[in-house]
């Protein structure tokens, strides 16, 4: 099965910028991947295309076989995204920011509970459940994100830059986290700059500069080439 299909994807932003030149990829499901790319390559832009961010100019994603555009809600279901910027209400509960997301998916306000403190206890923030989201230091807002795309237990998981700006402790822990949840069934798609990251999660790799895709391969291929 095929998690992510892009094909052609291209996109030119109102200012006549083309941050995409017409990238295709595939990952599969299961895979741990990674889209490696310098700071401008287009990176953030896909993603954001994929989680219906940003507006695409030409071509076609798919998830799970749900073409966004024909079968949005579908595909919304199978998918958690976590953008690089913070986008939950930094004055309401830790607690009630994951119970309101369930909600969006209609999923029982007990279970929501559940699966939220299930969440929130794997990554380190069930003491702070009743706390304000503006209380939590940095790497903490990051983990929040991470446990509100899983409340839905989607089968895809992407993440735009997930350690940015977190101690390499912390990083390690993420990554343990990222693995245990890869290894339970998640196929996971993350961007980042650091190659390190790339290396130590990832089984495949697309690496892109300029809006194009320069590498498409696994990492044992890659890391043989350098
Ligand atoms: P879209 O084509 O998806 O509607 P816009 O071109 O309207 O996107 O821009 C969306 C936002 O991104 C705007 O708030 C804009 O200020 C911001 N933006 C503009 N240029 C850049 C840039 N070079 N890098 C990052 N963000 C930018
Ligand atoms: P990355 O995530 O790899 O750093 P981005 O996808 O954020 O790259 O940006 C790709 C290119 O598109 C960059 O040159 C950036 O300045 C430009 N860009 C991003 N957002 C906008 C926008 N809203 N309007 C115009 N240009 C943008």
């Amino acid at each position: 099965t095929t998690a992510l299909s892009i094909n052609n994807l291209r996109k030119v932003y109102d200012n006549g910028f083309e941050a995409l030149k017409g990238i295709s990829l595939q990952v599969e499901e299961g895979d741990f991947f990674a889209l490696l790319g310098p700071n401008g390559a287009g990176k953030s832009t896909t993603l954001g295309i994929v989680s219906s961010l940003v507006n695409k100019t030409e071509g076609s994603v798919s998830v799970f076989g749900h073409d966004m555009e024909r079968e949005l809600s579908k595909a919304k279901k199978c998918l958690g995204v976590v953008p690089q910027e913070f986008n939950f209400n930094m004055f309401e509960k830790v607690i009630d920011i994951i119970v309101t997301q369930a909600g969006y998916y209609g999923i029982p306000l007990n279970e929501a509970r559940e699966r939220a403190e299930f969440y929130l206890r794997k990554l380190g923030l069930w003491e702070k459940r009743n706390e304000r989201a503006r209380m939590l230091s940095g790497g903490m807002k990051r983990r929040l994100m991470i446990a509100r795309a899983l409340i839905h237990n989607p089968r895809l998981l992407i993440l735009d830059e997930p350690t940015a700006g977190v101690d390499i402790e912390l990083r390690r822990s993420m990554w343990e986290f990222l693995q245990e949840i890869n290894a339970a069934g998640t196929t996971i798609i993350l961007t980042t700059h650091y190659l390190e990251e790339a290396e130590s999660l990832c089984r495949n790799i697309a690496i892109i500069d300029h809006g194009t895709i320069v590498q498409d391969t696994s990492m044992r291929e890659l890391l043989l080439q350098l």
